[in-house]
């Protein structure tokens, strides 16, 4: 079990996740659900090693990730990525896209006619042409922009995407285009996928299995179908009647 406290002078401790533990499938669309604060965004970065755990440990192949060092390290970040809210927190925009989107390649030390190459790839797996890796993170609506942050996530060959509300910023019309996106992405690849969101509806539409959380507890988890017909706890029903 996970715990994760923020030391937030001069209030204290804030305890951002409280005892978590979960376990996820290869291949499988994992939703995590919570009201803002619960502490989703926390389990995000404890499972890219952004933050650390103040207890616990977050294992990946029964490896502790904290204890990764140099090759293994690297393989790692290889093999997890992670998609923002906002694109615009890992596109640069004085760079064209296609140098944003071979990044964490060139962090992995490839060269530069594979990275072309993969991106190039990616570019078509979101659904843009190769021409697009030219143009700057301006030239393209949010839509567009989230898509070129998922290309980057994929340009590594990951098994792990961690998304972090990664629709909430985009409008309605748009939204469903990327989460239709993802699914295809995922039925083509095998890439698993932790999809974090405060919307219901997308959860339920997305995921295998999901994740309720609240205040830093993991209320309950279990298969998409089985939660949302008939949930468990209270908490989770309320949550439920309040997005009807
Ligand atoms: P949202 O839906 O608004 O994104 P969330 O579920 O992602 O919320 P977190 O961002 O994980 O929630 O935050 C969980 C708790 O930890 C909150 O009380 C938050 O204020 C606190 N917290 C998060 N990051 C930090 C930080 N860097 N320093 C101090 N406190 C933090
Ligand atoms: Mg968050």
């Amino acid at each position: 079990a996970v715990t994760k406290e923020y030391r937030v002078p001069p209030f204290g401790r804030v305890q951002a996740l409280k005892g978590i533990s979960l376990g996820l499938r290869r291949g499988e669309t994992f939703g995590v659900v919570g009201e803002s604060g619960s502490g989703k965004s926390t389990l995000a970065r404890l499972a890219l090693r952004i933050e650390s755990p103040t207890s616990g440990a977050v294992r990946y192949d029964g490896i502790d990730i904290a204890q990764l060092r140099g090759a293994a390290l690297r393989e790692h970040r290889r093999r997890v990525q992670i998609v923002f809210q906002d694109p615009n927190d890992t596109l640069d925009p004085r760079h064209p896209v296609g140098r944003s989107i071979g990044e964490p390649l060139r962090a992995q030390g490839a060269r530069a006619n594979e990275i072309e190459e993969r991106v190039r790839a990616c570019l078509n797996l979101v659904a843009l042409p190769a021409e697009a890796a030219e143009r700057y993170p301006r030239e393209f609506s949010g839509g567009q922009r989230q898509r070129i942050a998922i290309a980057r996530a994929l340009v590594t060959d990951p098994e792990l995407i961690v998304l972090d509300e990664p629709t909430s910023a985009l409008d309605v019309s748009v939204q469903a285009q990327v989460l239709n996106l993802l699914a295809d992405i995922q039925a083509r690849t095998g890439v698993t996928l932790l999809f974090i969101s405060h919307d219901l509806a997308v959860i339920r539409h997305l995921s295998h299995r999901v994740a309720v959380m609240r205040h830093g507890e993991l209320i309950e988890y279990g298969d998409t179908a089985t939660i949302f017909s008939a949930p468990r706890e209270e908490y989770t029903r309320q949550l439920f009647q309040a997005a009807e």
